[in-house]
């Protein structure tokens, strides 16, 4: 079978190569591709600036953005043949932490979980995969090939999940405002989760026209091109990990407002920081800071709901390029009017 390969730590290793079909030791269900959807990660993975390969093994199966429909499947798992699937990525330390033990492994405490695509397992980037049915998601067929969409969803839902737990550490606080930075699929996807929870919400980006504010908008949100003002909100979901908007963000919450931190940094690059001015704010507005990575069943659950009850019309202008595998070069070049590529396996 076909399969996206790379060497972690080498850049630009990516390639298209036969591989040994999937072993029964990743699982007992037998899934055909239909999508792959790229991101960040995929990008810095193929850049050589993260991604670990399976032990013993020198190349890494790509792919953690799966739909697939499932060939092979044990009875009584929940899941049956021709059902629409994706699979969960990360998987418990095999210690396991307490985390890890009682299914929050995403919230690992040791780091020593594995990701599928990402870290120490292979990925989803290939015609078929194995997996075990305990970590599979099964997609409503009404959201079709819009499933692909499900694992960025998950890390939302669990961005909103924790955002609304931490606030609700004062039980009177009711959020209504909610501040996205970053209109890619993740920033969009939390405005979409934020106007389903009835908040007034505003989004950060740096197009002026085209797509990005035009999705805001058909949501009902308020689009900002560069400027903020002095805007601020109960809960800011920063999804851009760039530098100046992560400085920004830490002051735009009201007393006692969350900033949750989804986007992650390349880390770097030094600027000068008060931070006895972001320290006094935060002790004296009661605020949070948080980061939020990855996500655990109960979040791809929430995010098929999310995506059950949103407008399908709207979720699929999300996705901007559907390439089939045998261009699959051209998904990884950037175009400025990209939200969310996908290689399309079953063209
Ligand atoms: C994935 C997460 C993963 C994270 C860090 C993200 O792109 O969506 O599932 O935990 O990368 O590896």
């Amino acid at each position: 079978m076909r399969a996206l390969t790379v060497q972690p730590g080498h850049a630009h290793s990516i390639k298209l190569e036969d591989v040994p079909l999937p072993s029964e030791e990743d699982g007992a269900m037998l899934v055909r591709a239909l999508a792959l959807g790229i991101c960040g990660t995929d990008r810095e993975i193929i850049a050589g600036d993260y991604g670990w390969q399976p032990p013993g093994q020198q190349r890494l199966i790509l792919g953690h953005e799966s739909l697939g429909r499932v060939e092979q499947a044990p009875s009584d798992c929940g899941v049956a043949p021709g059902d629409l699937v994706v699979g969960v990525v990360r998987r418990p330390d095999p210690l396991p932490c307490p985390a890890c033990a009682a299914g929050e492994w995403d919230m690992c405490h040791n780091g020593q979980y594995t990701e599928r695509g990402i870290k120490q397992r292979d990925g989803y980037g290939s015609e078929w995969f194995r997996i075990d049915p305990a970590y599979v998601v099964k997609v409503d067929w009404k959201l079709d090939r819009l499933g692909v969409l499900l694992e960025p969803a998950s890390i939302v839902a669990k961005a909103w999940q924790q955002s609304l737990a931490i606030g609700s550490r004062s039980p009177s606080w009711r959020p209504r405002t909610a501040l996205i930075t970053g209109a890619g699929p993740i920033g969009l996807l939390a405005a979409m989760m934020g106007v389903q929870r009835r908040l007034d919400v505003h989004v950060l980006d740096r197009n002026d026209d085209g797509l990005k504010p035009a999705l805001v908008h058909a949501l009902g949100g308020t689009y900002h091109s560069g400027a903020l003002g002095n805007l601020r909100a109960d809960i800011v979901i920063e999804c851009t990990g760039a530098d100046p908007v992560v400085l920004d963000v830490l002051q735009r919450a009201c007393p006692p407002g969350v900033v949750c931190m989804a986007g992650v940094s390349a880390g770097g690059h030094k600027t000068a920081f008060d931070v006895g001015h972001f320290n006094r704010r935060l002790v004296l507005e009661n605020q949070a800071v948080f980061g939020t990575v990855n996500a655990n069943l109960g979040h791809y659950r929430a995010a098929a709901a999310a995506l059950a009850k949103a407008d399908k019309n709207w979720l699929a202008r999300l996705i901007t390029r559907r390439v089939p595998l045998s261009q699959w070069r051209e998904a990884f070049t950037h175009r400025d009017d990209d939200i969310k590529v996908v290689i399309d396996f079953s063209s």
